[in-house]
């Protein structure tokens, strides 16, 4: 399975940024374009905390959940004080939606990169598989029956899914969610399946046992999740 990770960065409109001098006069938003509890939501909030203190400006952090991510991003507004954290998803988007209401590669204006987190396979805690071969032999029996939840088209653990499920070649239905926080809610409550998410989001879930996890795209050599299996080369 091809590396994928989460990196997260911090975007305003390109044009009429708001002035060095000026900024920042007023209280900044800071959109979130997944539902609260999820891993942009987190570091969305952290990232906010620390702008706010060295700009001595109050950030608002809102979720403008929907679309994969889209709908907050078309929302976002130049001057400097809509401010739009996002990930892989801002240019799969482009692929993936037949018409956006914003130019991709001209609208936006990146002010830096706040994290690089990579992804897990994980599952509902009384999964019967114990381990990734386990896991997809499982799948290929049972795959028709079974459940992927997601954060929507576009998103990082939307395509994780789909680049799992063409590696094994398997498909299994996904179930699009506003973001990796309901998710989350739902696979530990069983509701669903499987799911692939940032370690951001899983590491707490996965120490505690209440989901199980099969793999994680990262280097051996600097594990970030200590609780996660270590990456496995696929057959
Ligand atoms: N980062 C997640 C994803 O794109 C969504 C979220 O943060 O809730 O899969």
């Amino acid at each position: 399975m091809k590396r994928l990770a989460m990196i997260a960065a911090v975007l305003a409109i390109a044009s009429s940024a708001a002035s060095a001098q000026t900024y920042a006069a007023r209280p900044i938003t800071l959109l979130v374009p997944f539902a609260a509890g999820g891993p942009t939501d987190t570091v969305a909030r952290m990232t906010a905390q620390s702008m706010s203190k060295l700009l001595g400006q109050t950030i608002i952090v809102e979720n403008a959940t929907g679309a994969g991510g889209t709908i907050a991003t078309a929302r976002a507004e130049p001057g400097g004080y809509t401010l739009l954290i996002h990930h892989i998803g801002i240019s799969t988007a482009a692929t993936l939606y037949r018409k956006l209401p914003y130019d991709t590669k001209t609208a936006f204006a990146p002010i830096g990169l706040v994290t690089n987190a990579p992804m897990t396979i994980i599952a509902r805690p009384d999964l019967p598989p114990n381990n990734l071969a386990e896991l997809i032999t499982y799948i290929k029996a049972n795959g028709d029956k079974m459940t992927f939840g997601n954060a929507g088209l576009g998103a990082a653990s939307h395509l994780c899914g789909m680049l799992f499920m063409t590696a094994i070649d398997k498909q299994v239905l996904t179930v699009p969610y506003k973001g990796n926080g309901p998710v989350m809610n739902d696979l530990i409550a069983k509701q669903i399946d499987l799911s692939c998410d940032q370690t951001t989001n899983t590491t707490g879930p996965i120490a505690g046992k209440l989901i199980k996890s099969y793999a994680i795209t990262t280097n051996p050599a600097s594990p970030p999740c200590p609780t996660c299996p270590p990456p496995t080369k696929p057959a």
